[in-house]
């Protein structure tokens, strides 16, 4: 067991290669948590984070698992929020796992995603693709966590589209026939109990949002006030150009600036653990931020 003053010595040591953002069976990544920081270690991430979708139940065996093959761990979250009716992630890093506050928060937050599934499967039924709802729920690992996700792995399987972008792209995203909302969280509320449990919220790929970017910066802002203090800056999700352009936004801000591959699976991830590149040397590492 280390305590958290020894913690803090050995996260001061500046990590070689930190991954922030990553998913396990426990919500939409096809390994168990334990084999993710197998592999997280194999491919040479010394300060490492489990961030599944609004459950934590994977942080256990993921810390042991890490720490026994030689990583640092930090605890780590991805929450469903909605901002101005766009669904957005933000991530909660460095917080006590069993803060009421959080967990709280986090099962309410889960506790519609089944009654959303059914209703997706009806939604698809209507446009002449039947069995959705029993077929998606055949890839699904953890009863309380239905995902948009895998309903495009059973999608892709019945040959709906060949890549799972093709059928986000044509019928689970807003607007397209299979997408159904959700009461996600509210900014506020996410970054409150992320910071009640003593965490650090971090904007999740903000690359991947369509808005302007005045919406982005009034976004920002609200983040900021509420007391956000990070924003991924290398993502999987992240072009070279997103790279320099939330870079510039860090600053901007004087957000530190995250790093995560957002891996889901070998197959499905384009980018691996801790394969992406480093952040760009004047920004400040969020994980200086956690002890
Ligand atoms: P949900 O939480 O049910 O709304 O599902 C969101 C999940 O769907 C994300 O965490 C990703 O794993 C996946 N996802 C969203 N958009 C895409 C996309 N364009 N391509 C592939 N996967 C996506
Ligand atoms: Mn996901
Ligand atoms: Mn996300
Ligand atoms: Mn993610």
């Amino acid at each position: 067991m280390i305590n958290s003053a020894f913690a803090f010595v050995l996260i001061s040591v500046n990590p070689a290669n930190f991954d922030f953002h990553c998913h396990s069976s426990v919500s939409d990544g096809l390994l168990p948590p334990a084999e993710v920081a197998r592999r997280a270690a194999a491919n040479g991430v010394d300060l490492w984070a489990l961030t599944d979708h609004d459950d934590l139940g994977g942080l256990d065996i993921a810390r042991e698992t890490a720490e026994a093959a030689g990583m640092r761990f930090v605890s780590g979250v991805e929450i469903s929020i909605e901002w101005n009716n766009l669904p957005i992630h933000i991530v909660g890093l460095g917080f006590d796992q069993h803060h009421p506050d959080l967990t709280g928060g986090l099962a309410a937050l889960r506790s519609g995603r089944l009654e959303r599934a059914r209703r997706m499967g009806e939604a698809l039924a209507a446009i002449g693709i039947p069995g959705v709802f029993e077929g998606a729920m055949g890839y699904v690992t953890n009863p309380n966590l239905i995902s948009r996700a895998h309903f495009a792995r059973y999608l892709v399987s019945i040959g709906i589209a060949r890549e799972m972008s093709g059928v986000f792209q044509h019928y689970l995203t807003p607007g397209k026939p299979g997408y159904v909302d959700h009461r996600w969280a509210g900014l506020a509320e996410a970054v409150a109990w992320i910071t009640a449990a003593g965490g650090v919220a971090v904007v999740a790929h903000p690359g991947r949002y369509k808005m302007s970017g005045g919406d982005m910066r009034k976004f920002l802002d609200e983040f900021k006030d509420l007391g956000g203090r990070a924003i991924e800056v290398t993502s999987g999700s992240h072009s070279p150009d997103h790279v320099l352009h939330f870079a510039r936004l860090a600053r901007h801000y004087g957000f530190h600036a995250s790093r995560g591959s957002d891996f889901h699976g070998p197959e499905e991830s384009y980018v691996d653990l801790g394969r992406l590149p480093q952040l760009p040397q004047d920004l400040k590492p969020v994980w200086r931020l956690i002890d």
